[in-house]
């Protein structure tokens, strides 16, 4: 079966503690509550593409420790193909230590560990014709590059969700070989506004804005000019907006691939984004088909 989404990205280990209030500098203070949780944007976003109904690969790296052992265990429970996550020697899986306090206000440290060595030499084999290759910058920007290199030279769709966003822009020879750039707001002021991505190469941009729904800017073909339009957020009663943006990416990279222009399958991200809003955590908040369609239909 050729694969629908290859996803070229990060894999965490989340360790969460939560306490009344955070330490400060040289302060211990006792937490009430401790979870892991599997975490990092490219597992996440693999998650959502495969609870979406694609067959989705990874390309990542783990550490050769327990918590590579429990992410890759999280993954093919996902049915997440990883025969291309490398498991690397001396490195440790990354993980992100966050503590959260009771006014839900966080400090979080991540520690990328392996996915600094994720790396591609070659796409999966089993690609077909409408294969979508989504990547972030949780793993190096070489790394990914790389890969959109590969997916361009065999005529496959490229999206990039850049967070975290790096200060300043990213390198044009990334920027040409993108066909979609998916950031939020925040992101794309970083990184020198809308326009600046699309005289960059980018074939078009989707500016996700939270509860104010989501921007896109195309290129047009044969005109400079640009063609923008815009999706409104569903209503939802958000209590935690962790992984709202690799919901709807996932989402997104799988309604894609399925054959959706690029309306509905923003439209359909909208929902899984939205959806994401309304249970706590990232893995567990990422919605399946069933549930999106459930609002999609409302
Ligand atoms: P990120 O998590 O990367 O900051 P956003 O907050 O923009 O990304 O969320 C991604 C998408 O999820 C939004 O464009 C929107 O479609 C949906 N979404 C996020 N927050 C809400 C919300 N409060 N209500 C409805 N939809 C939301």
């Amino acid at each position: 079966m050729p694969l629908d989404v290859v996803v070229v990205g990060s894999a965490n280990l989340d360790l969460v503690a939560t306490t009344p209030r955070l330490p400060g500098p040289g302060e211990t203070v006792l937490g009430s509550h401790f979870a892991q949780h599997p975490g990092g944007k490219g597992l996440n976003q693999a998650v959502a593409a495969s609870r979406s109904g694609a067959a989705v690969a990874m390309i990542g790296a783990l550490g050769n420790d327990d918590a590579g052992r429990t992410l890759l265990a999280v993954a093919e429970c996902e049915r997440i193909d990883v025969s291309q996550v490398a498991i690397v020697a001396a490195t440790p899986t990354g993980r992100a230590v966050i503590t959260v306090d009771a006014r839900a206000e966080n400090s979080i440290v991540v520690i990328p560990g392996a996915n600094e060595l994720a790396h591609v030499d070659q796409l999966p084999a089993a690609i077909g014709p409408a294969t979508v290759v989504l990547a972030q910058l949780e793993v190096p920007i070489a790394t990914v590059t790389a890969a959109f290199a590969l997916a361009r030279a065999a005529g496959i769709r490229t999206m990039l969700n850049p967070a975290p966003a790096p200060l300043g822009s990213l390198p044009d020879e990334l920027l040409e070989l993108c066909d979609l750039v998916i950031p939020n707001e925040h992101e794309v002021e970083l990184l020198g506004g809308v326009e600046r991505l699309l005289t960059s190469g980018v074939g078009a941009v989707v500016v996700t804005r939270g509860a104010a729904g989501v921007t896109v800017t195309e290129r047009s073909d044969d005109t400079p000019d640009r063609v923008v339009w815009s999706v409104d957020a569903f209503a939802v009663d958000p209590i935690d907006t962790t992984g709202a943006g690799d919901a709807f990416c996932g989402a997104l990279a799988a309604r894609l691939a399925a054959g959706d222009d690029l309306r509905d399958g923003v439209r359909y991200a909208s929902a899984a984004g939205a959806l994401a809003t309304t249970v706590h955590g990232a893995v567990p908040s990422i919605p399946t088909t069933e549930a999106i369609r459930h609002v999609l239909q409302r």
